[in-house]
């Protein structure tokens, strides 16, 4: 195998998605947000595996995005556009049967003059100023609208994965009190609103990280296994060095493994001289400068060379490389390249072999 492999556990997903559906009441629905291509894991394969798993509502960014889901998954499910009606999108909402969530007086105008009588819902800002309605423009339009039998109401948490966060309490508050009353259902909680309790997951909640076995959702299965093929091994004397701008220069005799991935696999230079991979479960540091498409790694203790090296897998987690490289597990998962091999592993593929 020439490529990297990842392999995307499709079970731990749907397992994920469970355990988060159990958290809240049974009346809640839980719905899953696949959104830059189910967080860089492939949407195609995850939602219908989260479809096959029970869910019913899916989130995504934008309508190209939903046009994916909905060709995955047929009709039915509803799909969900976060950045509401777009110029330019009427007719994809329309044939597609997306369901927007308006963000602005603009785009409420937008939908209803465009798509009169077509599914929407309406997305508030209770304090993240980033999207939807401010309290004093809903108070404005809020009958009007309401008229017009949104699906849903929504707004986000800023700080949710921070439980003691005082803005998550006044976010709730808010929320109260730009919707109680409205006969409309409503949407609060991502994961980390999910994790706060029963006081933040009104009638349907939105997770996404945890679904694919990120914090703040720590009980979460592992969902990801990133594998390393050893391409060369060489023996460096003591003195000489590896990899651009000299960055490792060995103190003593050292075998090195040229593994083959790098940055442009999402695999950030943050991790240069400052991250192991792992032989099953022993750890291999990187040594030198991960370069675009290689890396080099001191598998010196090693009894035998293996075949490849595990970046991620049991031993190391999205958010453990997240740590390192100073991001989140969002963004570990999200750049993940585009050139790896890519296996999908679920009780349905195994059952078929
Ligand atoms: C991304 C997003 C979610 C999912 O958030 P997670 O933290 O990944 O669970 C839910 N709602 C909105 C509006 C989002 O943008």
């Amino acid at each position: 195998m020439a490529t990297a492999t990842l392999t995307i556990d499709l079970d731990a997903i749907a397992a994920n998605w469970r355990a988060l559906d159990r958290l809240s009441h049974p009346t809640t629905q839980t719905a899953a947000v696949v959104k830059a291509d189910a967080y860089g894991l492939g949407a195609r394969r995850v939602v219908r595996a989260l479809a096959e798993a029970g869910a019913r509502r899916f989130f995504v960014a934008v309508a190209e995005e939903g046009a994916v889901v909905r060709q995955a998954l047929g009709p039915g499910p509803q799909v969900n556009i976060l950045s509401g009606h777009m110029p330019g999108d009427t007719e994809m909402i329309h044939d597609l049967d997306l369901t927007p969530m308006l963000n602005s007086v603009e785009q409420i105008t937008r939908h209803l003059e465009s798509l009169p009588g077509h599914p929407f819902g309406v997305q508030l800002d209770t304090g993240m100023n980033r999207l939807g309605l401010e309290a004093g423009e809903w108070e404005a339009v809020a009958a009007l609208v309401l008229e017009q039998n949104p699906e849903l109401v929504m707004s986000h948490l800023a700080c949710a994965d921070e439980p003691d966060h005082a803005m998550n309490a006044a976010q709730l508050a808010e929320f109260h009190a730009m919707t109680d009353g409205i006969g409309v259902p409503r949407s609060l909680a991502a994961t980390g609103g999910i994790l706060l309790g029963a006081d933040y997951h009104f009638e349907l909640t939105r997770p996404g990280i945890g679904l694919y076995g990120g914090r703040p959702f720590v009980q979460a299965q592992r969902v990801v296994a990133l594998s390393l093929p050893v391409i060369q091994i060489r023996e460096v004397a003591a003195g000489e060095i590896v990899g651009y701008a000299c960055g490792y220069t060995a103190p003593e005799p050292r075998l090195i493994a040229t593994v083959a991935a790098g940055y442009a696999d999402g695999l950030t230079r943050r991790y240069s001289n400052a991250i192991n991979v792992f032989d099953g479960q022993t750890p291999c540091p990187v040594v030198g400068r991960v370069s675009m498409d290689l890396i080099t790694v001191d598998v010196s203790h090693l009894r035998e060379i293996p075949r490849s090296l595990d970046i991620l897998g049991p031993m190391q987690g999205v958010d453990d490389l997240a740590d390192i490289a100073g991001t989140i597990g969002y963004e570990v998962l999200t750049t993940l390249g585009h050139r790896y091999t890519r296996r999908y592993a679920s009780t349905l593929v195994r059952g078929q072999a």
